[in-house]
C-alpha cells in the first residue's frame, strides 16, 4: 500500500480560470504563465488542460518550451527571461519563440546571431521593480537598434510590476512606461493576475496571468480565490493514519510546542514537509479531516502532522485529510504559514501521487 497522500489536479478548473482571465480582458490575448513546472502543478499537464484554449504559454526555461513544441503546441512560446547564451538563439529561432529581452547584452547577441528567421521579441523595460529589464534610456536605445533588424520579427514592449497586489499599485511604473513608450505605436504587456484582476486598462495586447490560472488569489487579504471566481487546480489530501488521546498538559511532536489544555484527540496525518506542506506552519493552520475543518497542532514533521480531533469524535484511522484545494483554500494556508500560494503550490514534492481529474473541455 502506498502511503495515502495524493495531489489531484483539475483540468477544467484550470481551464474555468485561464477562461476568467480571458474573460477580464477581453481585447488582450493571454500568455498562460507555466513557469515552475506550471508552478508545481505539472507543465504537461497545465498544456493538455489549455492546449486548445490558450493564446500562447510563456515560460523560462528553453527545455520547457522544447517540451511543448514537441507535445504539440503551435501556438506562440515566450521566453520570459529569455535567452541566456547566445548558443541558445538557433534553438529560439527554430523552434519559432517569443523571447524577452532585458538587458544590452541580450540585444548584443540577438543583433550579432545568425539565425534561420527572425524571432518575436518582447523588448523588457525596468520601470521601477529594479529586477529585469532596460532602464528607460537604454531600453529607448534597444528598441530603435531591435525596430528594423533583421533578426527582430514581432515587437512588444513589456514590463512588469512590483506592487501590483499592495498598496502602491501600479500607477507610477505604469505612468513611467506609457510616457517612454507611447510614441513607439507597439504593442505592449504588463499585466500579470494582480494587475488583470485590478487594473483592467492595462491589458494592453497581451496578459500574463500566472497564480489564477491555478486558482490562487493575488491578493488573499482582499478578496479570496471564491470571491473572484476562481476554482482550485491541485488538492492535497490524505488521511489519518494514526490516533492520539492526550491528558491536560501533555505534549505534541517535535519541541512539544503544543501542549493539551484539557483532555482531546489528535489525529496524525501522513503529509509532512518533505511532501510539500510547509514546516513553519504553525499551530491553527486550518484542515479539513472528513470534510470538517479543524486546525494543526505543534510541529509539522516530514512526513506527518497532528490535528485536533476534539470536535470530531467520529475521525477514525483511515478519515480524509484535504490540506488545501477543494474546499479549503491553498490562500488559507498559505496565510497561517506566512507565505503565499504560490510558494505551497511549486513546493509540492516529486514524491507526492499525482492524479489528474475533469476533462480540459467542456
Ligand atoms: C511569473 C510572471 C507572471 C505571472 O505572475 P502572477 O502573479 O503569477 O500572475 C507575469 N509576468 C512575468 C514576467 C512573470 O515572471
Amino acid at each position: 500500500m502506498p502511503r495515502p497522500i495524493q495531489a489531484h489536479i483539475d483540468l477544467s478548473a484550470l481551464l474555468h480560470n485561464y477562461r476568467l482571465a480571458q474573460a477580464h480582458a477581453p481585447g488582450a490575448r493571454a500568455w498562460a504563465v507555466v513557469k515552475a513546472n506550471a508552478y508545481g502543478h505539472g507543465l504537461l499537464r497545465a498544456y493538455a488542460a489549455l492546449k486548445d484554449a490558450a493564446d500562447g504559454f510563456a515560460m523560462l526555461d528553453l527545455a520547457e518550451a522544447v517540451a511543448l513544441r514537441q507535445a504539440g503546441a503551435t501556438q506562440p512560446l515566450l521566453l520570459l527571461e529569455g535567452f541566456f547564451q547566445p548558443r541558445d538563439l538557433p534553438l529560439v529561432a527554430e523552434l519559432d519563440l517569443a523571447t524577452a529581452v532585458h538587458c544590452s547584452e541580450q540585444v548584443e547577441m540577438l543583433t550579432r546571431a545568425r539565425l534561420s528567421r527572425p524571432v518575436s521579441v518582447m523588448l523588457k523595460m525596468n520601470s521601477g521593480m529594479n529586477r529585469l529589464g532596460l532602464t528607460p534610456d537604454a531600453f529607448l536605445a534597444a528598441l530603435a537598434r531591435l525596430r528594423h533588424h533583421p533578426n527582430v520579427a514581432a515587437l512588444t514592449l513589456m514590463t512588469h510590476f512590483a506592487d501590483a497586489d499592495g498598496a502602491r499599485g501600479i500607477s507610477g511604473q505604469f505612468d513611467l512606461f506609457r510616457r517612454t513608450t507611447g510614441d513607439a505605436g507597439l504593442p505592449w504587456s504588463v499585466a500579470n493576475s494582480a494587475t488583470i484582476l485590478r487594473v483592467p486598462e492595462a491589458a494592453g495586447a497581451w496578459v500574463r496571468p500566472g497564480i489564477m490560472l491555478y486558482g490562487g488569489s493575488p491578493f488573499p487579504d482582499q478578496a479570496s480565490a471564491q470571491a473572484l471566481g476562481l476554482r482550485p487546480v491541485m488538492t492535497l489530501s490524505s488521511e489519518i493514519i494514526g490516533l492520539q488521546d492526550l491528558q491536560p498538559g501533555e505534549r505534541v511532536g517535535y519541541g512539544g510546542t503544543f501542549a493539551a489544555d484539557r483532555p482531546m484527540r489528535v489525529g496524525v496525518v501522513a503529509c509532512g514537509y518533505a511532501d510539500g506542506y510547509p514546516r513553519h506552519a504553525p499551530t491553527g493552520t486550518p484542515v479539513l479531516v472528513g470534510g470538517q475543518r479543524t486546525r494543526t497542532l505543534g510541529r509539522v514533521s516530514m512526513d506527518m502532522l497532528a490535528v485536533d480531533l476534539s470536535a470530531l469524535p467520529e475521525a477514525r484511522v483511515g478519515t480524509p485529510v484535504v490540506l488545501w484545494g477543494e474546499g479549503l483554500a491553498a490562500d488559507e494556508v498559505a496565510t497561517s504559514a506566512g507565505t503565499i500560494s504560490y510558494e505551497l503550490f511549486c513546493a509540492l514534492a516529486p514524491r507526492v501521487p499525482v492524479a489528474v481529474v475533469g476533462r480540459s473541455q467542456p
